[in-house]
């Protein structure tokens, strides 16, 4: 007979992790989470912190819906930073189908058209999408951590993992410690792949490069840009205003397109195309993985039919848009018997 650490023992400690151990200790449960660096490490850190719902169709009500529950769980933590509105931009004629698409499928949405209110950077028009909102994630991952029922180890990798038949429950292996619970979550992001063969077939991984600015004043930004963060191509690129005076700016590249090529040299061209090239200064270049799926739903579900490994993973570049949808999920599969 083992004796278990936890309840649910969930692996990594990024935005999913943290909200999903929060939601279980919520219902009761000890949660253990182990963390294999930092918690916020990983795509989490990189992140802009920019809710707002995904423009594609099929996932605007309910990302919409889940952007909503997420602010609130902020708020309540205090690491809701400000709401805003977002512009959906589109630089190319299918990207601006995509945006029509949407607007004729969905209320509260309203059109911003290049004579009315010219938009930079070759941008052809574009969807104003109401109450988004920008989120300190650090501090939110941090209160989530600290909830009480939740306990955090940080700098503990999960090498591999055993369903223990016997038992029914499951062994995590680390590098120096072995951990024993009756269910575990696996939250790791791109990382997935190396605990479950299985998951790495169903994810593409997609790279981010994030550029921060100094503080720039004013006159050196497009006036739209002053007002709100825009979104480019659903998604490929994204500029975001702080108060501060830095612009931060994020491009992406696909797992279907070149991923040997530079999603730095895109987010150049997105900078140069916005005026925002040398004269900006940059104080930091990044590049990170994140992981999306085929059609861009996060892939939630459990590996073993009595469900003691389940998975939430494949959060996509819209991922705080789905977090609060996929730790309800979690719980769900968790709590039902
Ligand atoms: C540059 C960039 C900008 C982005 N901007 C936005 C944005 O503005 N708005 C938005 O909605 N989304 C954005 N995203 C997407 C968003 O960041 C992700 O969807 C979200 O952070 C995924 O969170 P996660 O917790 O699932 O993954 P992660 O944050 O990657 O967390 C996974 C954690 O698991 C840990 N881990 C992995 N393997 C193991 C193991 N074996 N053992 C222990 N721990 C392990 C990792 O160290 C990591 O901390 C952005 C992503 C990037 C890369």
């Amino acid at each position: 007979m083992h004796s278990a650490i936890a309840d649910v023992i969930v692996i990594g400690a990024g935005l999913t992790g943290a909200l999903i151990a929060a939601r279980l200790a919520e219902q009761g449960m000890r949660v253990q989470v182990l963390e294999a660096y930092k918690a916020g490490h990983g795509a989490t850190r990189r992140a802009l912190g920019l809710v707002t719902p995904d423009p594609q169709p099929a996932h605007f009500a309910q990302t919409r819906q889940s952007s909503e529950r997420l602010k609130q769980i902020a708020a309540s933590f205090g690491a809701l930073r400000q709401t805003c509105d977002v512009l959906h931009a589109a630089s190319s004629p299918s990207a601006q189908r995509a945006l029509a698409q949407l607007l004729q499928t969905t209320d509260g949405l309203a059109w911003l058209s290049q004579a009315s209110d010219p938009l930079p950077g070759g941008l052809s028009g574009g969807l104003v999408v109401k109450a988004g909102a920008q989120i300190d994630l650090d501090y939110l991952i941090i209160r989530l951590l600290r909830r009480s029922g939740v306990s955090v180890r940080q700098h503990t990798e999960v090498l591999s993992l055993e369903i223990d038949e016997a038992s029914s429950g499951v062994f995590v292996m680390c590098r120096h410690d072995t951990y024993f619970a009756p269910r575990v979550v696996l939250a790791t992001n791109v990382y997935a792949g190396a605990l479950s063969p299985y998951l790495a077939e169903s994810l593409r991984p997609a790279r981010g490069a994030l550029w921060v600015s100094h503080p720039l004043a004013p006159s050196a930004l497009p006036a739209l840009l002053l007002r709100q963060p825009v979104v480019i191509d659903g998604g490929q690129a994204a500029l975001l205003p702080s108060e501060d005076g830095r612009v931060q700016a994020v491009a992406w590249f696909w797992q279907t397109q070149d991923l040997a090529r530079d999603p730095l040299v895109a987010l150049r061209d997105l900078l140069r195309r916005f005026g925002l090239g040398e004269a900006a200064q940059t104080s930091g270049w990044h590049a990170t993985l994140t992981t999306t799926t085929a059609d861009g739903t996060p892939l939630v579900g459990c590996l073993d039919a009595k469900r003691r490994v389940l998975y939430a993973v494949g959060l996509g570049i819209y991922g705080l848009a789905w977090a609060a949808t996929v730790a309800d999920q979690i719980v769900t599969m968790t709590l039902t018997p």
